[in-house]
């Protein structure tokens, strides 16, 4: 028998992430009130929840001009009312990436500030797979290897990368976007005109800019080696195909997302992530063609076209579908693929969990019945007919995240 491994979990054509930055949120209300409408089934402030997985991003601490949503008031260790729905969210799954430790728009990072986040992690028993760099200027704990980065540098105040792996990070994003509408995606005469525009501008008009910029090339993940030597993947974010950029707000997001660019990420075979704050202007209405474009959203997703999940869940199912070990058994009367629990790739070994394996999908070319092993025990499959390739399959079914009540927190 001939196995191969399929790009996306079957039958969807490719994946998406919509990944939005804390920054400016306009309150705790509106927050809930919008997260409520994109991730439930009920009846929300703006209409019938669409039932999609769309997450965000938290700050612990607040140290800018502006009221911001984050877990404690300020730099204090008081909880805000906000806290709740933070933990909530946690929980759940739908927050899953730290906007750093906070905002210091206004400088006074201190590694004491990251040591008490760990600790409130760890007390809730939650691990948040995804950092963010925030900001400008004085924000010296962004990590990475451009000027004013120091939170990975050792022997900087500003050092506490080593407790982000503590917190289970394993991707990360140093400011790094794209144009190019799905990465990975398949070659076509548009992916090779913008990837060559880009690099092209990268050579020229960028040469000098000491500000993250554009990866070469298409890739949504690249291995980074931190300045303490801690090795994490870094992946780009998507802004828009046209170029510039505002503040990327409500506004933006609405076409960000607008159906010629859904249609082109399904006809690229792309994975993409979009880089937006979408809690930033939010107001009591929402634009009349966000509904549209949402709902031409939720509509590629039930026709599963789309694969839509949060930053987390799509990143991990990237990095394990690329470097999963795997074998096969052909007995006589049954076959059994078999997974390794060790997964080896550029930045190390890691340790596959069971939950790690939805969505996995193994194409099959024989009528012989057919298991999918894992740490000795048969996982639960669902077998496939043939999708646009002709191939049938065997999959790991991909399940949905449950969104929790807000309203009861
Ligand atoms: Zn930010």
């Amino acid at each position: 028998m001939n196995l191969g491994i399929r790009k996306f979990p079957f039958p969807y054509k490719c994946a998406l992430s919509i990944s939005s930055d804390i920054d400016n949120a306009s309150s705790s209300q509106s927050f809930i009130d919008f997260m409520n409408f994109l991730n439930s089934d009920g009846v929300t402030k703006y209409g019938t929840g669409l039932n999609l997985e769309i997450g965000n991003s938290f700050w612990f601490f607040n140290n800018s001009n502006f009221k911001q949503l984050s877990y404690f008031k300020n730099l204090t260790s008081e909880e805000t009312s906000f806290a709740p729905t933070i933990r909530s969210l946690w929980r759940s799954g739908h927050i899953d990436t730290i906007h750093s430790w906070g905002n210091f728009d206004k400088g006074g990072f201190e590694r004491k500030y990251a040591k008490i986040g760990l600790k409130i992690l760890n007390e809730y028993n939650v691990k948040i797979p995804v950092w963010i760099n925030h900001g400008i200027g004085k924000n010296y704990q962004k990590i990475g290897n451009y000027i004013g980065m120091y939170g990975d540098k050792p022997k900087n105040d500003n050092y506490h990368s080593d407790l982000l792996m503590d917190i289970g990070c394993e991707y990360i994003w140093t400011g790094k976007v794209t144009h190019i509408i799905g990465q990975n995606s398949k070659w076509n005469p548009s992916i090779l005109l913008k990837t060559s525009l880009q690099w092209l501008l990268k050579q020229t008009k960028y040469r000098y800019i000491k500000q993250p910029i554009y990866d070469s090339g298409n890739t949504l993940l690249h291995p980074v080696k931190l300045g303490d030597a801690n090795l994490v993947w870094e992946f780009v974010r998507f802004i828009n195909p046209w170029g510039r950029a505002g503040i990327l707000d409500i506004y933006e997001f609405v076409d960000q997302i607008r159906p010629t660019i859904l249609q082109r990420l399904i006809k690229n075979e792309g994975i993409m992530v979009i880089y937006t704050h979408f809690n930033e202007n939010l107001k009591k209405d929402l634009p009349k063609k966000l509904i549209l474009h949402l709902n031409e959203l939720k509509n590629l997703v039930a026709k599963k076209d789309i694969l839509l999940a949060t930053t987390s869940r799509l990143l991990k199912f990237w990095e394990i579908r690329n470097y999963l070990s795997y074998s096969l058994q052909e007995n006589k009367d049954h076959n059994q693929i078999i997974i390794r629990d060790k997964l080896k790739n550029p930045i190390g070994t890691k340790i596959i969990k069971e939950s790690h394996l939805q969505g996995l999908t193994f194409y099959i070319d024989t009528k012989k019945p057919c298991v999918v092993r894992f740490k000795n025990k048969v996982c639960e499959t669902r077998l496939n007919p043939p999708d646009q390739t002709g191939k049938t399959s065997i999959a790991i079914p991909w399940k949905d995240l449950k969104y929790p009540d807000l309203n009861n927190v």
